[in-house]
């Protein structure tokens, strides 16, 4: 008798742990090659169960305007190549394609500068860039530049939150060894304000990466939001310096979505959400039960498995994979693993609310460039602003402008108390400022995602650590999605995949 796998919750994780634990290969590089993929392995009946009416979870794309339209995410970083490869199983990569514009502005004192090239992550190599791109004061800038004096001790692997044997990228482009090497963890601000001031990290960094996550850099972990930064940092005394070396390694993008270096981004043609449609489509073939409405309300420990009680009635389970929001695993695990729940209850998220505006074309002239950021200290309620057109023109009906801005972060929930309404005028008021325009939108849409975006603090991979360690004693029980560590859609389908993998692992022993 074959035995039955239950994945909890139908977004991209979930979506992608049931297609591997139903014989497809994975989309991820490291766990394509050797044992972790067994063509023709174990049998398993797979159930997945999502408690909303539709499977996507945050990938949401509806028609607004004529044209498809994304509400959640609209692109993925290509570093990991994951979703990328994903698509070209599903059939749909040659529809994958590069943002027409990627330029984008920040706001700094009320305007608009465009960001310096050669970012990484927002941090910036390049100090001259810096200064032409008028985002950080003289004296702002100054501040930065004393960092290429190197003046201060070199960046500690504990301050990062690596251990020392993660450090070879830091050390093998010149970081020296650091005698004591223990300590707490740091967060991003606190590492970047000391080398390179405050007003440039409040300014420039905290919007990019900061924004990334929903979050603060004065909250989150440099390790997790950017781990190839911090490896790159550690023994270094000067982060401009190091992130230089870094420059150098890393590939330039290209064009081309054909060509073998691929885009920093890609999007779809028709929206994010094909993805969704052809992973359903996927599963339906490969036979996996498909449930949406069924919420998983409990999951008890049972005999040599679980129950998990649903909205639809009980279902007994050998393997469960958890692709829920991390505190909705920590909810269904209070009583079978409570030290686990308590580390993924503990895990704070901050909630974002997306208005989404269209124009005639002749009523909003767009700056150039993809969209604007806006650091906290402007005050502002938008947190970041994308020119859907002319980022992907596909997502706009000829002779329409359609923006999309987004409000709230971490430590700002103004957009929750305020009506749809009300957050509206909001955003209109400061496009008015920022872009000029005072037309009245054709159309404004709002959709709100609350409790998006798990803020990964300082410790949060230990955090993690401890909760798998505690998990390790249930019988085939998986973690996966972003509270593991990794917002973007590719770092979510891969810990979908690694999570089906161990499962199945675990089950075959
Ligand atoms: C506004 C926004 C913009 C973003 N932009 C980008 C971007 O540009 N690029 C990028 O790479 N990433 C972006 N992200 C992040 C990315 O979309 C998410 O991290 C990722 O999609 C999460 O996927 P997931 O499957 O792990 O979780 P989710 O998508 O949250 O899926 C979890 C699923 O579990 C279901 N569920 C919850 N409770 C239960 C239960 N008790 N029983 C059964 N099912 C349950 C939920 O309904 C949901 O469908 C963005 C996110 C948001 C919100």
């Amino acid at each position: 008798m074959s035995r039955v796998v239950a994945v909890v919750g139908g977004g991209v994780s979930g979506l992608a742990a049931a297609r591997v634990l139903a014989g497809a290969p994975p989309a991820s590089l490291e766990l394509r090659d050797g044992p972790a993929h067994q063509e023709g392995g174990p049998d398993f009946e797979v159930v997945l169960l999502e408690s909303d009416d539709r499977f996507g979870g945050k990938i949401l794309s509806r028609e607004f305007r004529g044209r498809s339209v994304d509400f959640g995410p609209d692109n993925f970083l290509t570093r990991n190549p994951s979703a990328n490869e994903l698509c070209d199983q599903l059939g749909i990569g040659d529809d994958l394609v590069a943002p027409a514009t990627s330029s984008a502005s920040v706001v700094a004192r009320g305007r608009l500068h465009p960001l310096p090239p050669g970012l990484i992550l927002g941090l910036p190599p390049d100090l001259v860039a810096l200064a032409r791109s008028r985002i950080v004061s003289g004296r702002g800038l100054a501040r930065a530049a004393l960092d290429l004096l190197a003046l201060g001790a070199p960046i500690s692997a504990s301050s990062l939150g690596l251990s020392p044997e993660e450090t070879a990228i830091g050390r093998a482009s010149g970081g020296a060894v650091v005698a004591s090497d223990t300590g707490p963890e740091w967060s991003a601000a606190s590492i970047l304000v000391s080398r390179l001031g405050r007003e440039l990290v409040e300014r420039l960094v905290d919007p990019l990466l900061g924004g990334i996550n929903a979050g603060g850099l004065d909250q989150l972990s440099l390790v997790v939001v950017a781990p190839q930064v911090a490896r790159a940092l550690v023994g270094h005394r000067s982060v401009t310096r190091a992130l230089r070396l870094l420059a150098r390694r890393t590939p330039k993008p290209s064009a081309s979505t054909g060509a073998k270096i691929r885009p920093f981004f890609l999007g779809m043609r028709g929206g994010l959400g094909r993805i969704v449609e052809a992973l359903v489509a996927d599963l339906q073939d490969r036979g996996v039960q498909l449930q949406t409405g069924a919420e998983v309300r409990a999951l008890r420990r049972a005999k040599n498995g679980y129950e998990l009680e649903t909205a639809n009635g009980t279902i007994v389970a050998d393997g469960v994979v958890l692709a829920a929001p991390g505190y909705v695993a920590a909810r269904l695990l209070v009583e079978s693993a409570p030290v686990a729940a308590a580390e993924l209850g503990s895990i704070p998220h901050s909630s974002v609310a997306l208005v989404t505006l269209a124009w005639p074309s002749g009523a909003m002239s767009l700056p150039q460039g993809s969209g604007f950021l806006v650091p906290r200290c402007e005050g502002r309620i938008i947190t970041g602003c994308t020119f859907l057109s002319a980022k992907w023109p596909h997502a706009a009906s000829a002779g329409e402008v359609v923006v999309r801005a987004s409000t709230g972060r971490y430590g700002d929930e103004r957009p929750l108390s305020m009506s749809d309404e009300e957050l509206v005028e909001a955003v209109l008021g400061e496009l008015r400022e920022l872009t000029g325009t005072s037309v009245p939108p054709l159309a404004s849409l709002v959709r709100r995602w609350p409790r998006a975006f798990p803020q990964y603090l300082p410790g949060h991979r230990r955090k993690i650590e401890r909760a798998r360690v505690a998990l390790g004693e249930l019988p085939a029980l998986e973690l996966a999605g972003p509270s593991l560590g990794g917002i973007g859609i590719p770092a979510c389908l891969t810990t979908g995949e690694r999570a089906a993998v161990e499962v199945r692992d675990r089950l075959s022993r």
